[in-house]
């Protein structure tokens, strides 16, 4: 017998029945997704260090197929739909990395981003991105060129004009995760924001995990600074941050908040803290290796380590907390699960292919 995949203990099966499952439609649409085949990976990664570690411990891989376990083992009885993506260096196999995304979609009719380099023309962006099917694109910091400091990387530096400018010509998605350790309050950030704002009005930016507003340190005075945006979404992929939520929910309200996990690091069994400005997951000890080296991971054991449960649920658990703050409706709860993703999948392969696509939408 094959072996499953994670384990779902019974204090997983409880919060899911007492908190999440009859607060959460019965459809949902994950906007952020991360899917890759280790094959394609560099064995040993000699990249600079330039991001976070702990997410490698998590998982290996992650084919299609586990994303889909993973939805039928942590939501039962309901209906999730992915917009995927992979998670990939430069050292790596790109090539088969998008590949195998492209094949998700065209095989599959699951949505995806492509993982695009900022030193693409715009003419290259966008046959690559139709002729994988894709609905737009995937940009990381890690793909800025490699002579600036990682504390120097602007947006613009992963994302420049001119394909920004492609883009918004075709209303496609770009999934934008901002750099600079000053994060959502980050000044430069802000400023490249409102740019993207102003000039790119059709563009469907996603800033995913609420402009990286891990802790209230994160914030600074983008709630004030950004609220007379009318375009720019966010998801609130991996973070269990409900002020953050509520902030920025209150800001733009229901119709530009999207649900997103980040899976599969959403499968960790943590809680997350912020101390000093700083996140920390809080991890069952010897769950994930040595842990020591990494000031973002500290762990725990006994009854503490007994009552933790996925981050998945934890990320739920806090936009419920922020959800019954604003009092949100069921309809509202509806729409930022489910509806908004839909209707921007939808509209953007609409746009992009027509009768032709290849999207099977739920
Ligand atoms: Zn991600």
């Amino acid at each position: 017998m094959k072996e499953e995949l994670f384990e779902v203990r019974d204090i997983d099966r409880k919060v899911y029945r007492e908190e999440l499952a009859s607060f959460l439609p019965d459809k949902m649409i994950d906007i952020h997704t991360h899917v890759w085949l280790k094959q394609y990976r560099k064995k040993e990664k000699q990249e600079q260090k330039r991001t976070v570690t702990w997410p490698s411990l998590v998982a290996e891989d992650n084919p299609l197929e586990d994303l889909q376990r993973t939805y039928e083992l942590m939501f039962p009885g309901k209906q999730v739909l992915p917009l995927i993506f992979s998670s990939l260096t430069r050292e790596d196999d790109w090539e088969a990395l998008n590949g195998y995304i492209s094949q998700c979609t065209v095989k599959h009719g699951v949505p995806s981003l492509m993982y695009a380099f900022p030193e693409w023309s715009g003419e290259e962006l966008f046959s690559r991105v139709t002729e994988g099917h894709h609905l737009g694109i995937k940009v990381y910091l890690n793909l800025s060129p490699a002579y600036l400091p990682r504390k120097e990387i602007r947006i613009f530096d992963f994302i420049p004009h001119h394909q920004l400018k492609v883009l918004n010509q075709h209303k496609m998605i770009l999934m934008l995760h901002i750099p600079r350790d000053g994060r959502l309050g980050d000044p430069v950030n802000i400023a490249q924001m409102l740019e993207i704002e102003e000039k790119y009005p059709d563009l469907r930016v996603i800033y995913a995990h609420i402009g990286r507003a891990y802790c209230p340190e994160d914030f600074g005075d983008a709630f004030e600074l950004l609220k007379h945006t009318k375009h720019l979404t966010f998801d609130f992929s991996a973070t269990t941050q409900d002020e953050a939520m509520y902030r920025a929910l209150d800001m733009v309200g229901p119709q530009r908040f999207l649900f997103g996990s980040d899976l599969p690091i959403l499968r960790m069994r943590m809680r997350r803290i912020c101390e000093d400005g700083r996140y920390i997951n809080i991890v069952p000890k010897g769950m994930y290796g040595d842990v020591s080296g990494d000031p973002n991971m500290r762990e725990t054991d006994g009854s503490d380590a007994e009552s933790l449960t996925f981050f998945m649920y934890e990320e739920l658990r806090a936009f419920r907390r922020a959800a019954e703050r604003l009092g949100l409706s069921r309809d509202d709860v509806e729409a930022i699960c489910y509806k908004n993703g839909r209707k921007l999948i939808a509209d953007t392969a609409e746009g992009l292919y027509g009768a032709s696509s290849k999207i099977s939408l739920i």
